[in-house]
């Protein structure tokens, strides 16, 4: 880590579930001192504030490149790693930030203002795989890998296939005991990071005859024979970031790379998707942010009528508008992942936050690209990228219609009780 993330970083001894909390003398006070939510404690703020620089001193010059060539550049994924956005809740005892979770969905949320893409990458990297190996991993696990996904490697979560995406619990890859090793076989699909992943997080059932309660999360390093890494797809929206095809064929693994208990696959994939959905909202917050700041200061220089046309009141209105929605998903998403800090539920508000967000960022785009007129339709100005990008947030991790089942279950629930 280099000095300015040094500096930053300083977040691993905090003392209760909210940063902010660090102030109070004893529990009672913590619990009376209850600050709004847009409050963060210093070194949150800190990391918030040298996130946004490095976005904009090292992500942005290469937002078109990357665009371009649809894959992260190396010096901003260099950038990324050396000042710590790829460990951010990784104990320092590992190399990592040692920071928390609201500490991590501001750092996406400020990276997505820049570029969604690179939001995409530090946050399924640290939410989806770093989180589970810090909760789940053994000693021995934590050892070997925990160092090099805070410092240089990159990791994807595998849990998608072709017959089953929404119903994931479906997948069809197995893990046959062979001795003391499994052996895999199948295929993933839409498996965001795997263009530079040296680590991946693989859902295979190993008992079929359980279902679903056969599903065992397994570490698979990248050149483990028969592991393939198929071409990046190529895509609407976040193109930068690699999303490919893994096949499996005969992919030998020891037990000792079964992450969590055997069996327990299926827990691991819920439990932590319930918790990346907070990280999507943060990206589709961020993004919505980042086009608005893109657009609000052309409607006020951008002349008709004599009048910037920021001046008429059909346009003041539609921009309150946007901005009172942006302001509510952030509300929410910051809420859910307070929640997940405290420890105490929080699948429903996740949900919430997340298909709120990327429907917030779907409005938002669509309004901006109308304000600016026919320059926002032209690929010279950000917001047509930024109405690409929106459109993942209502798909990965669940779409749009689980996140209303997941909801509408737990209101059912609630009205029952
Ligand atoms: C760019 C990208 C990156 C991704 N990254 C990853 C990754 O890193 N790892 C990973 O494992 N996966 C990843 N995914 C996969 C993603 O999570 C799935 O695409 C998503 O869960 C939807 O699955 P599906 O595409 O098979 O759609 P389907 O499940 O076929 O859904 C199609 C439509 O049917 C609707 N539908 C399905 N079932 C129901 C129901 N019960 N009630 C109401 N509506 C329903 C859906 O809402 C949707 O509108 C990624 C996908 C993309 C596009």
């Amino acid at each position: 880590m280099n000095s300015l993330a040094k500096q930053v970083f300083k977040c691993a001894n905090r003392l209760g579930a909210r940063g902010i909390f660090v102030t109070a003398k004893n529990s009672e006070e913590a619990e009376l001192n209850r600050p709004p939510l847009t409050f963060f404690a210093e070194d949150e703020e800190a990391m918030r504030d040298s996130v946004a620089k490095l976005a904009k001193d090292q992500i942005a010059p290469f937002v078109r490149q990357m665009e371009n060539e649809k894959k992260i550049a190396e010096p901003v994924l260099k950038s990324l790693f050396e000042n710590g956005l790829m460990g951010v809740q990784i104990d320092t005892e590992y190399n990592g930030a040692g920071c928390n979770f609201t500490t991590l969905m501001l750092a996406v949320e400020e990276l997505s203002k820049v570029d969604p893409s690179v939001a995409a990458l530090v946050d399924i990297h640290n939410t989806l795989v770093n989180s589970v190996m810090i909760k789940l991993g053994t000693k021995e696990q934590k050892e070997k890998y925990l160092p090099r996904l805070a410092t240089d490697m990159v990791a994807s979560f595998c849990l998608t296939e072709p017959s089953a995406g929404s119903d994931a619990f479906g997948l069809k890859t197995t893990a046959k005991k062979d001795g003391s090793d499994f052996i895999i076989n199948g295929s993933k699909m839409w498996i965001s990071n795997s263009d530079l992943a040296g680590v991946f997080l693989v859902m295979a059932n190993a008992d079929t005859s359980k279902g679903y309660k056969g599903i065992t999360c397994f570490i698979v390093d990248r050149n483990t024979p028969g592991l393939t890494v198929n071409k990046p797809e190529d895509k609407l929206g976040i193109v930068a970031s690699g999303t490919c095809m893994i096949t499996f064929e005969d992919v030998r693994v020891p037990e000792s790379s079964i992450l969590g208990k055997y069996g327990e696959g299926y827990k691991i994939a819920a439990g932590f998707l319930n918790e990346g959905r907070v990280g999507i909202a943060a990206q589709m917050i961020g993004l919505a942010q980042g086009c608005f700041d893109a657009t609000i200061p052309y409607t006020l220089e951008r002349k008709q009528f004599g009048k910037p046309i920021y001046s008429f009141q059909g346009m003041q209105h539609q921009i309150a508008q946007v901005a009172t929605q942006i302001e509510a998903a952030r509300l929410l998403t910051y809420n859910a992942a307070r929640l997940v800090e405290a420890d105490v539920p929080f699948v429903k508000q996740a949900a919430m936050a997340k298909y709120f967000a990327s429907e917030v960022a779907q409005l938002t785009t669509i309004k901006c690209i109308d304000w600016m007129g026919g320059v926002g339709f032209t690929k010279d100005f950000i917001q047509e990228k930024f109405y690409r990008d929106c459109k993942i947030g209502s798909i990965y991790e669940g779409t749009s219609n689980m996140q209303l089942n997941t909801i509408a279950k737990y209101l059912e629930k609630e009205y029952q009780a």
